[in-house]
This record gives structure tokens, sequence and C-alpha cells, in this order.
């Protein structure tokens, strides 16, 4: 999380939401692409209610189980040219993410740099974040397997890629 940013890092070029995907899509102008699913993205809402405020704990900080509405996209407003406010499909649209909020919690694992020991403390402790991130880093998991799958099918070697896979998960598998 302390990544050093350069020159329109914190710009978006675009910002496209995919309701039916439920994901958040931006393109920043140092040329990084970040993308939320809206989970995640409502699970960081900035906002009063859900963080609290004068130090007091909010909504979120109690642990919730978010329904489908709740984590449902339905809007996004751009707010003066520096953040977006999402409206939820619970109604709420009070969080201002400001592009320096969205760009510092940057899911992908290049700017995801937890030490491991730490996040093994916030497994053990229960904190949220540590299901945030073992969520993004499942997705990612996915998203990079299903990639795969896709390039060994376009290129005929599917049989290959299960071969190398499944033996190399079986060996992570073996105590
Ligand atoms: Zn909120
Ligand atoms: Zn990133």
């Amino acid at each position: 999380m302390t990544t050093a940013l350069g020159a329109g890092s914190t710009s978006p070029i675009s910002i496209h939401a995919d309701r039916a995907a439920g994901r958040l899509d931006i393109e920043w102008g140092d040329g990084h692409q970040t993308s939320f699913d809206t989970t995640t993205l409502r699970w960081l809402c900035p906002c009063a209610f859900c963080r609290g405020e004068a130090g007091l704990p909010g909504w979120l900080d109690s642990g919730p189980t978010l329904s489908s509405e709740q984590t449902r996209l339905v809007d996004v407003a751009l707010v003066g040219g520096y953040a977006i406010a999402p409206t939820w499909g619970d109604g709420h649209h009070t969080g201002y993410y400001t592009f320096e909020s969205l760009r510092h919690h940057c899911p992908c694992p290049t700017c995801t740099k937890f030490e491991r020991a730490y996040v093994h403390h916030l497994v053990r402790s229960g904190e949220i974040l540590s299901a945030m991130l073992m969520t993004q880093h499942n997705l990612w998991f996915y998203q990079q397997l299903m990639q795969g799958l896709r390039d060994a099918i376009t290129e005929t070697r599917l049989t290959a890629f299960a071969a190398v896979f499944l033996s190399r998960y079986r060996r992570l598998r073996t105590p």
C-alpha cells in the first residue's frame, strides 16, 4: 500500500461501471488499470455512517452481512472532478470515493503489497480486511486461471495446460 505513484496515477482516463458484471473499471493516466468488484467497493465506502466518525466505529466496522441489494451498483456520479459517488441498490449514496483513495485501494496484486505475516495476523484476528484480501486474491486467481484456460483452448493445448496445473496444484496440497 506504499506504492509510489507517478504523474497521472490518480487521474482517471475512463471510469466504466459494468452493472451486469458487478464491476467498476478505472483506467488511470499512468496506464494502470484498476478493477473493483462491487462488493469490495461497497466495503470501502468512506461515508460517516459506514466508517464512523469522531473515533466511533461505523456500520461497516460492525462486520454486517451485506445483502445483494447493498452491493448492487445502480449508478455512479462524478463529484467535482476529484471523486465518484456510487448509488447502491439499498439507496445508499453518501460515500464520496476520491480518485486518490480508489487508486490507493487498487486491489490488483501489484498494488496490494501486504506482508504475508500481516495477512496471517488479519486472518487470525478475524479482521474484515482479511476476508477482503482473501476474496481479492481468490478472484485474481480465478481470473488468471480462466485467462490461461481461454488461451490454452485458443491455442489447442488444453490437455497440456491442465496437466501442468493439476500437478502443481496437487503438489501444493500435499503436506
Ligand atoms: Zn457509506
Ligand atoms: Zn493496481
